[in-house]
């Protein structure tokens, strides 16, 4: 290292004066709270204020501000919603936080061919709501209420992933600024296209790594005719599994299975007010189509529920009812949080093949068992993935015990021919799985085509790889 070299804060500056040449300054911030929001995701353990944040309104600005930071060397963490829980989106110090929530536009909407051009920083929530009356909708649903720039960066799912895929089979295309600054649009309208290197995958899952994302060319579904939600109750976890299982494995195509062990069970109905509801193991199913398909889905999946000891249908009738069902689930993180408040809560994801999630679980629950914690199980069980919420208190040996067994967990999951993450993605929590998961050779390609599209390592720097040797060509 040149002993001359600016400092980070002297390059920090260089970029911000550059920025504000460029008559940008308005969209700058270095407000204590702003700096604080923007300091850490939804895992508040890895927090580190950036040096400044700035609200981007247009691809022409965030082109700007890559400009300014390539030729600076300075970091940018682009920031979506902030509900990332792997460390995805703390800074480093003097790096900037690039916001995008204020790209909220809807470019076209073309319904004939149902897909949609939107910028990143809109929420799924949002986009559904104003194409409500196309009868279209974007079925890709974590929890979170984040924004579809972010679900491209860690390859979301949720709940409907099951019946209508990823964030990967749901991009048809995107606008991303690179390292440099050079704006590049990826992919297109077309359904399939056998042209190129597909960059659009590329990009789902970089997590802000390769290039900014800014706008997002979506594929979307007609709302289906009919649609029908029902629960079904277990007295053992091992039934409810066994169940999700052989719903995949006959290939009914339920459009959501999700799994609410009986710890979580018991605080959901506590939180989401969910009376009726026993605090048993319970499968959440969501059944769509056309009245005889849904019939005919419902049929079996109950034959196979009723088989293993499942306690019969509980039907959720009115849409107001399904609603209620629905957002109970998405808020099963926020009902595990309340069983001890002030608490930490881990969410570990991982996912196995689908007949290896029974194996898992049952190793899972002797993990759990001899812990001493206490660990609500849920699920996205249709797609063999799954979340323990481990709840710890705020102390450093109470820490290292809950992480301990966040550990376990996965390296269960890799024995068992899984990945370290189903959904959350990598950020900094899961770097030490990759080389287990992926090899050395597969990491080294990783690493080659970080430093081709990123060589001075201005794009969220520590993320997604573990720190190794350069790529040798
Ligand atoms: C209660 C709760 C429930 C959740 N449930 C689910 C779930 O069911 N399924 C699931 O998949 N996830 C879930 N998550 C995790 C989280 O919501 C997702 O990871 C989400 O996709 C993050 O989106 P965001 O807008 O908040 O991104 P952020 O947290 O802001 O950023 C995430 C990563 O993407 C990068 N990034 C953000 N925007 C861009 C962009 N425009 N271009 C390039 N990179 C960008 C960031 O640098 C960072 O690396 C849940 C989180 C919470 C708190």
């Amino acid at each position: 290292m040149n002993e001359c070299a600016p400092s980070p804060a002297t390059r920090l500056s260089a970029a911000l004066a550059s920025l504000d040449a460029q008559g940008l300054s308005a969209q700058v911030s270095t407000s204590p709270s702003v700096l604080e929001t923007h300091s850490h995701g939804e895992a508040m353990d890895a927090a580190c204020l950036p040096g400044a944040v700035f609200m981007a309104e247009s691809t022409e600005q965030v082109a700007a501000v890559l400009r300014a930071c390539h030729a600076n060397r300075v970091p940018v963490v682009a920031f979506g919603a902030g509900t990332s829980v792997e460390g995805h989106v703390t800074p480093t110090p003097h790096a900037i936080s690039l916001d995008l929530s204020a790209m909220t536009a809807i470019e076209e909407v073309n319904a004939e061919d149902l897909d949609c051009r939107v910028q990143a920083g809109l929420t799924r929530q949002a986009l559904n709501a104003r194409i409500r009356d196309t009868g279209l909708f974007f079925p890709v649903d974590p929890g979170g209420e984040a924004t579809l720039g972010g679900m491209c960066a860690t390859r979301a799912s949720g709940t409907a992933a099951v019946r209508y895929g990823t964030m990967k089979e749901n991009v048809l295309g995107l606008t991303v600024v690179l390292a440099t600054g050079e704006v590049i649009r990826t992919g297109g309208r077309v359904r399939k296209s056998s042209t190129g290197y597909d960059l659009t995958s590329l990009f789902i899952g970089s997590e802000g790594t390769l290039g900014i994302i800014t706008e997002v060319q979506l594929r979307l579904h007609g709302r289906p005719e009919s649609v029908s939600a029902a629960i079904c109750q277990f007295a053992d976890l091992d039934d409810a599994v066994q169940t999700a299982m052989e719903i995949i494995q006959c290939g009914i195509p339920v459009s959501r299975v999700e799994l609410l062990d009986s710890v979580q069970m018991a605080a959901s109905i506590r939180y989401s007010g969910l009376e009726g509801y026993e605090p048993l193991t319970t499968l959440f199913f969501e059944f769509a189509g056309g009245p005889a398909a849904v019939q005919e889905q419902v049929a079996a999946t109950e034959a196979i529920a009723l088989s293993n000891n499942g306690r019969g249908f509980a039907w959720a009738d009115t849409a107001e009812e399904r609603t209620r069902l629905w957002k109970a689930r998405h808020d099963a993180f926020w009902a595990a949080k309340a069983i001890e408040p002030g608490a930490r809560v881990i969410s570990t994801d991982c996912i196995v093949p689908i007949s290896r999630l029974g194996e898992l679980i049952a190793g899972v629950r002797d993990d759990i068992s001899a812990s001493g914690l206490r660990v609500p199980l849920l699920g996205h069980v249709g797609d063999g993935n799954f979340h323990a919420l481990i709840i710890t208190d705020n102390t450093e040996p109470g820490g290292a015990l809950a992480l301990a067994l966040d550990r376990k967990i996965v390296a269960r999951a890799l024995a068992l021919g899984g990945s370290c993450s189903g959904e959350h993605g990598v950020g900094m929590g899961k770097l030490e799985f990759l080389e287990t998961e992926h090899g050395d050779g597969t990491l080294a390609v990783m690493r080659a085509l970080k430093n081709t599209m990123d060589p001075r390592n201005i794009l969220n720097p520590g993320k997604l790889l573990p720190p190794g040797r350069l790529y040798q060509g």
